[in-house]
């Protein structure tokens, strides 16, 4: 957090280092990525990412959108950029980045966006992607369920304050299950550690990692507390975390 002194915040521990929540998914046919928040050219350099073949976003927050243009390398190198969202998120998306949807500059090497809303099941190469609507405070954003054949392989939910059963039915027995756990304390918008675990024990997935996590949970401390408690299978997760998953 800018201008915070807090442990966290000042903590030499790499895992306390925390930039916009995102998942970037490679599987044998194609890659993509979850969500561009302001850090994702960072991140993309980072990880020394070389392919995007489309972007799925979660919903508009800046958060989650505001790299959006930085897809422009990735976009280039394929001819334009397939972008997967929802009804709102879509015209959000159109709003604040007009230039690119309206395709204004024709130059080569600008973002070519190729929208796609979202109203069911899609695939992306073999995965199927199932969009989860969750309340995200007042408002209802999309969580996916990655699946390969009958395997449903990671359920990601970065941003929600509840977790309906009927979504928790769709990911039933899920082998890992990615989601928000913003702190210790409840917030509006944003679910609890305590919370996300008990979504967890409905869902019972192999594993769990929560993301979108704020200053007040140190990375090393709240796993031990976890593993302490019990929860050999819920962990924090940290940027640069890498996952495979294999059907
Ligand atoms: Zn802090
Ligand atoms: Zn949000
Ligand atoms: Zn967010």
């Amino acid at each position: 957090m800018i201008g915070c002194d807090c442990e966290v915040c000042r903590s030499p521990d790499p895992r306390d280092k925390r930039l916009r929540s995102s998942v970037y998914v490679e599987t044998p046919e194609c890659s993509w990525v979850v969500d561009t928040g302001a850090d994702f050219r960072t991140q993309a350099l980072r990880e020394n990412i070389r392919k995007v073949d489309a972007v799925i976003f979660t919903h508009s927050h800046t958060d989650h959108i505001m790299g959006f243009d930085d897809l422009r390398r990735f976009s280039y190198a394929r001819g334009s950029m397939p972008v997967s969202a929802s009804t709102e998120t879509m015209r959000d998306l159109a709003r604040v980045f007009e230039f690119a949807f309206k395709g204004t500059y024709t130059i080569p090497g600008y973002l070519k966006p190729e929208p796609h809303v979202i109203d069911g099941p899609f695939a992306l190469g073999s995965t199927i992607i199932t969009p989860l609507p969750v309340p995200h405070g007042d408002s209802v954003i999309n969580g996916y369920l990655f699946s390969r054949g009958d395997e449903k392989l990671v359920a990601y939910l970065s941003d929600c304050s509840a977790v309906p059963d009927a979504i928790v039915d769709l990911i039933a027995n899920v082998t890992v299950l990615i989601i928000d756990a913003l702190r210790d304390e409840p917030h509006p918008t944003h679910l609890s550690v305590g919370q996300a675990l008990a979504v967890a024990a409905r869902v019972r997935p192999s594993e769990t990692y929560f993301t979108h996590i704020a200053h007040e949970l140190p990375h090393a401390e709240t796993n031990e507390r976890l593993k302490r408690a019990g929860h050999d299978n819920a962990q924090l997760a940290y940027d640069g975390l890498t996952l495979e998953v294999r059907v």
